[in-house]
């Protein structure tokens, strides 16, 4: 296929799957505030609020007693993981009729590449449809889709879309349709790179996307000029099918500490050595990750995870240092011992860090980290741990 042959990227989603499908088993259901999740006596929380709850200001990961107070004629289902792993099996299966492009990325959610099937199905746009009406037929359920010639642009239109809608932009039409959007729609900007945009009175999309370049690498390194890419609808990701992924789904590192300790030094340079050592790993594997967890547990065994989730895929341990160091900041507000602290490393995939090619200092900067690997390789994990860190540091 030629390179200037449109693509057609869909980004599909079932709507409040785990909440639809208890309503298939029992539609009793239907048409009521219902969440999932454990009950308030266990400290559970919300893992799934129907559209009718979410109006009441009900959300995942919401605890359950407070669900409660807000709305006192919630419907509680504890759910059941099996039955909403048949019914994602049942959709995926269902999706592969129409091409075997798929990346799942959640139960419930799923980019296809419908590229060249145009003969079978005409326009993507029609068989977005098709398939959206053949899960709620067959299967009951409700399925949003966003339709565009790339993966970002699709899933930002499935978000506008929902609930149980179909939303599609033409080739061309991409900036248009993000210039009115705020940018934390867009992913890859959370809270904290959202509000440092509107600092500089960047609040929408196309904003960032008219910016001056040079000022967005300035004020945010290699992640500004990605970035305003992104901000004008431009994605090259292709949809990987599950025969291209990587084997490993993520690559983590955690270490208890041999008394529990709230010294801020301790803790971040214990993070730091754990992040070096998961970069080196991904190097070796020639692989790029996206998200970064950094975990804590505390003295009295509470545990609690951060992520972020990077514009552009990297393996570079100071572009991760700069996202790990602030989540560290946010997850010892409790000002409590800490006993053991882990990052993980996720949505990986096959490649290695190109920064600019044309930057000849990001390219020496390349260059002296694969030195360190060998070093690391030859003489051990402390060899260079120090001096790497320090260096590390000059280079910011
Ligand atoms: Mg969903």
């Amino acid at each position: 296929m030629s390179a200037s042959r449109p693509r057609h990227v869909l980004h599909v989603d079932l709507d409040a799957f785990f909440v639809a499908v208890e309503r298939v088993v029992d539609p009793r259901l239907c048409g009521r505030p219902v969440v999932v999740g454990g009950p308030p006596e266990s400290r559970g929380v919300v893992a799934a609020a129907s559209y009718e709850a979410r109006a009441y200001g009900i959300h995942s990961a919401m605890p359950m007693s407070q669900a409660l107070r807000l709305c006192p004629d919630l419907v509680r289902v504890s759910g059941s993981r099996g039955m909403y792993t048949r019914a994602s099996k049942a959709v995926f299966s269902l999706l592969g009729e129409y091409t075997p492009i798929i990346e799942k990325v959640s139960v419930d959610e799923a980019y296809l590449d419908l590229s060249g099937t145009e003969h079978l199905f005409g326009h993507a746009l029609d068989a977005a449809d098709h398939m959206r009406r053949e899960v709620k037929e067959r299967l009951r359920l409700d399925l949003t889709v966003g339709v565009s010639a790339n993966r970002l642009v699709s899933k930002v239109a499935s978000a506008f879309a929902k609930p149980c809608g179909l939303f599609d932009v033409r080739p061309g039409q991409e900036p248009r349709f993000f210039a009115p959007l705020p940018v934390k729609v867009l992913p890859g900007i959370g809270p904290v790179t959202a509000t440092r945009l509107r600092d500089f009175h960047i609040d929408y999309l196309g904003v960032l996307a008219e910016t001056d370049r040079w000022f967005l690498e300035e004020t945010f390194g290699r992640y500004g000029p990605a970035m305003q890419q992104r901000a004008r609808g431009e994605d090259r990701t292709p949809v990987c099918p599950p025969w291209e992924r990587p084997e490993m789904k993520s690559i983590g590192h955690e270490r208890t500490f041999a008394e529990d300790t709230d010294d801020p030094r301790l803790l971040r340079g214990r993070l730091q050595k754990l992040l070096e050592q998961a970069c080196a790993r991904l190097r070796e594997k020639q692989l790029l990750a996206r998200t970064l967890t950094v975990k804590l547990r505390f003295a009295d065994f509470v545990t609690v995870n951060r992520d972020v989730t990077l514009a552009q895929p990297s393996d570079h341990d100071l572009e991760w240092w700069k996202e790990a160091e602030p989540l560290l900041e946010r997850l010892c507000a409790r000002r409590a011992l800490v006993r053991l602290v882990g990052v993980r490393l996720s949505g990986l995939q096959q490649g290695f860090w190109q920064g600019s090619l044309f930057d000849p200092e990001a390219v020496a900067a390349r260059d002296r980290l694969s030195v360190l690997d060998k070093l690391r390789g030859r003489y051990g994990e402390g060899s260079l741990q120090s001096g790497d860190r320090l260096w590390l540091r000059g280079q910011s």
